[in-house]
């Protein structure tokens, strides 16, 4: 079988890591299976719909990784919809309702307060052309319902297994609002027949849609497609995720200075079996990806977590993935700077940080160590420097003032660095260089 799958945001705001998962996971199952990843931008809401929204959500999925094969827009397509309206009411499929929102309101408490389930009446199906006429003449516009089928329809989910929803339970869905403009299920399931997609991969909160999407890929004459529903996003307590969460847009994560890949890493394996870990390919994210891993309850987003899965990713990247990067930072020392201070990054702008570090100004912070730093100063060995200089020299300030372990080392790095963790000296110090060194060591700042 062929997979083609579609991501399908509304361009009304930016994708957040909750949409992005979405994203991901049909990103991920399509390349898994040699198949196809349509973006379609839902953007059939003109009010809410922007131009900005939608380069800005495909600028998001490419700083992501995730390249599309194909691309649509719903706004562009309603002459198709209007025919589709056309055929559905012409088969007594779509028929015309004209409650308001308050008649809809006062029906749904009347059938509470006898303890019948809310459920559309379908008065709509009981009006006759006169009828309709007549509140026409009042000046009532017409919105559209699906008549659905009073059926059991059953799914067997790639994510939840199989599911079943009794039809004759739930209200004939709107379609098509009074000013003929569409509702969601119309134009997508229209798109997911015209565009043969295989797997419908979306979040949970789509679950309520499908048997009714189902009936309508029936009346369309459609095969309807297989569906995956992940569970959603909760924030670290288990509650609705809300912007105190952290950053949870995709452009505030690349802001905040997470790297694409530990995004991608994090928003791939949280919520699955899979450990929480950084990966440094999408190839390796591809080839763990399995519905079956997948997990049922919801998926927590904690900001900490994202925060370490970028500072691991950064401790195992090769100079190659960052060589431009760090030029554009201002960075030198090439990879061996690179692989002296990788270990010591929760972002890569730190990387900067301790390129100043090395090259200074620094304030040297000596305290009562004074004497024991002029000391060691005098036995700096001469240039050239390499990895071994750190050892062969603390090894002779050692032997000159008999310290050993911690009353040894802090005492030179918080004179070197001004501060009391960093980077491994030894790899670090021949950045320092010597003369920078020796003044710093003698309380200068340099
Ligand atoms: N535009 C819809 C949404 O963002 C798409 C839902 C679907 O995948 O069917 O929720």
């Amino acid at each position: 079988m062929s997979v083609t799958v579609r991501f399908a945001p509304s361009p009304t705001g930016h994708l957040h890591i909750g949409n992005t998962r979405t994203a991901l996971v049909n990103w991920l199952f399509a390349r898994k299976m040699g198949g196809r990843f349509l973006l379609r931008l839902d953007d059939t809401d003109e009010k809410r719909s922007t131009a900005a929204f939608a380069e800005a959500i495909q600028r998001d999925l490419a700083w992501l990784g995730l390249a599309h094969d194909l691309f649509d827009r719903q706004s562009e397509r309603v002459a198709r919809y209007d025919a589709i309206a056309q055929t559905l009411k012409a088969d007594g499929r779509l028929y015309a309702c004209y409650e308001t929102a308050e008649e809809l309101e006062r029906k749904r408490k009347r059938q509470l307060l006898r303890g019948l389930p809310p459920i559309y009446d379908r008065e709509g199906l009981t009006l006759s052309d006169v009828d309709r006429a007549a509140l026409e003449a009042q000046g009532r516009r017409a919105h559209w319902r699906f008549k659905l089928q009073p059926m059991n329809v059953v799914w067997d989910d790639c994510v939840r297994g199989l599911q079943s929803v009794d039809c004759a339970s739930l209200s004939d869905p709107v379609l098509v609002r009074e000013d003929g403009s569409y509702l969601y299920t119309l134009p997508s399931v229209v798109d997911d027949f015209d565009h043969g997609i295989s797997h419908v991969i979306r979040g949970e909160d789509h679950v309520a849609n499908t048997a009714p999407q189902i009936q309508l890929f029936e009346a369309l004459g459609a095969t309807p497609p297989e569906f995956a529903h992940h569970s959603l996003l909760v924030n670290v307590e288990g509650g609705r995720l809300s912007k105190r969460d952290g950053a949870l847009s995709l452009k505030d994560m690349a802001e905040a200075g997470f790297e694409a890949m530990a995004v991608a890493s994090y928003a791939a394996t949280i919520g699955t079996s899979d450990p929480i870990e950084p990966h440094q390919t999408m190839s390796s994210l591809v080839a763990q990806f399995d519905f079956a891993k997948l997990s049922r309850s919801p998926a927590r987003f904690d900001p900490e977590e994202l925060a370490l899965v970028n500072a691991r990713l950064l401790h195992g990247r090769d100079h190659g993935a960052v060589e431009g990067e760090l030029t554009r930072l201002g960075v030198g020392g090439g990879e061996a700077f690179w692989l002296a201070v990788r270990g010591n990054l929760g972002t890569l702008a730190d990387a900067r940080t301790w390129w100043d570090v090395a090259r200074g100004p620094v304030e040297p912070v000596i305290g009562d160590e004074a004497e024991y730093c002029a000391a060691a100063a005098g036995l700096l060995p001469p240039e050239p420097w390499d990895g071994n200089s750190w050892s062969q020299w603390t090894a002779s300030v050692s032997e000159a003032t008999n310290r050993k372990g911690r009353a040894l080392f802090a005492p030179l790095r918080f004179a070197l660095t001004g501060q009391g963790r960093g980077p491994e000296l030894a790899a670090f110090l021949p950045f320092i260089g010597r003369q920078r060194a020796e003044a710093r060591l003698n309380g200068r700042k340099v």
